[in-house]
């Protein structure tokens, strides 16, 4: 947060116009001119547009979402909204859903898959579009609704809630699956304090744009015209199509995303880059260090999660370096607590045994901080922590350095 951003904030607030209008009109086109996607909505917040998708393409009682065994709860708690049954996939060693496990867990309920591009790095694209248009795959596909009828196939619907600006062969994420969805909350790359947005690409005969002002109804329970058209001279009478929802973005938010975006690329990025080759390069020569996928010919990373994993340790031991850490004053975390440790997904009668690789990430995992603030010399400290904190639970007794 800067000047120019509380300048634009400021801006907006006296422009005679807060909620929705035509700053957030604005923020979409540039987003859809940087993700190459068909077109783009903007909402309150990812978990809205996710759960804004699965009404839309008709999710139900019956029905089944594959969604990764490892990430944020919010892939999850949508299709439990839906009232649809999770089914949960197992990660593979880039900490992504495994296309092997979504392959297994498809039935002729699966009705959509949420990937997600866990820490910024996009998932395997082409495999998974490749698997849901296999012919035998579509043969056991179940079309209940008429947007299930025209796609004929299950929906790929990726949360791109970490890796707004990644890039897959050549092609940047929001113009990957079907439809993506991007996070803008405080703690994402791009940041409207809370916001997501959704990004629509839906193959031929599906026309985007159509879907995009269904969705914007939906997006502001039902009503076909917006605060905006209404205050329009002689344009005040209007009509409510469905029960929608209301999780519209406002430009004040907006505001925001407009001036993080123009910097994006050239300044933001670029910075949450530095921090990850700086932390590599500190890192990489340590035998007990495992780096996270973050650049490789076909993928570059949005670099929003640094997730090292330690060799050969145990969750006991990892928790111990972490206490280690936070002794040195270096604040980190972990990314992410699987989602069938968690109680509710517990209780549900999901298994961790299930899913071995997403526990075996997770046991070993310590996320180091990342954002556009920290200094070379931050990155400094926090290395030295981390390598302290090792070192001193390798001297543990019984510990086999
Ligand atoms: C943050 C996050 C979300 C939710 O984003 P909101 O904008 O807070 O709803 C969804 N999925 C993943 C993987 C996330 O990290």
């Amino acid at each position: 947060m800067d000047k120019k951003i509380v300048d634009a904030v400021v801006e907006a607030l006296y422009s005679g116009w807060i909620t929705t209008g035509p700053r957030t009109k604005r923020f979409e086109k540039m987003l859809t001119a940087q993700g190459g996607q068909q077109t783009t909505l903007c909402v309150n917040s990812a978990t809205a547009g996710l759960e804004l998708v699965l009404h839309w393409y008709g999710v139900g009682p019956g029905d089944e979402v594959i969604v990764p065994a490892y990430t944020y709860n919010a892939t999850a708690n949508v299709v439990v909204h839906c009232g649809a049954k999770v089914v949960f996939a197992d990660a593979g060693a880039d900490f992504n859903i495994s296309v092997e496990a979504i392959e297994r867990a498809i039935t002729s309920r699966t009705k959509v898959i949420i990937p997600v591009d866990i820490g910024g790095y996009p998932c395997n694209y082409d495999e998974i579009n490749e698997l849901v248009g296999q012919q035998e795959v579509r043969t056991l596909f179940q079309a209940d609704t008429p947007a299930q009828k025209q796609l004929g196939r299950i929906l790929v619907l990726s949360d791109a809630a970490h890796s707004l600006g990644a890039w897959y062969k050549g092609k940047r994420v929001g113009s990957l699956t079907d439809i993506t969805v991007y996070s803008f909350h405080a703690v994402k790359n791009l940041t409207t304090a809370e916001g997501g947005a959704i990004c629509f690409n839906l193959p031929a005969p599906f026309d985007n744009q159509k879907i995009y002002e269904r969705l914007n109804i939906k997006s502001l329970h039902g009503q076909t015209k917006d605060a905006l058209a209404k205050s329009q001279v002689g344009n005040w009478r209007y009509d409510i199509v469905e029960a929608g929802y209301k999780c519209n973005m406002t430009d004040i938010q907006a505001a925001m995303g407009i001036v993080e975006l123009e910097r994006y690329d050239t300044d933001m990025l670029p910075r949450r880059k530095a921090i990850f080759h700086r932390y590599s390069n500190a890192l990489k020569n340590y035998k007990w260090v495992q780096l996270p996928p973050f650049e490789t010919p076909e993928k570059t990373s949005s670099y929003h999660v640094f997730a090292l994993r330690i060799k050969g340790i145990t969750e006991e031991q990892r928790d111990q370096i972490i206490a280690g850490i936070f002794t040195r004053e270096v604040a980190v975390n972990v990314h992410f607590v699987p989602l069938p440790m968690m109680t509710y997904y517990k209780d549900a009668g999901y298994r961790m045994p299930d899913y071995p690789v997403s526990y075996d990430n997770y046991s070993r995992e310590i996320t180091l901080p990342v954002y556009y603030d920290l200094t070379d010399e931050m990155v400094d400290t926090v290395v030295q922590a981390v390598v302290e904190a090792m070192e001193e639970e390798m001297r543990q007794p019984g510990r086999n350095p």
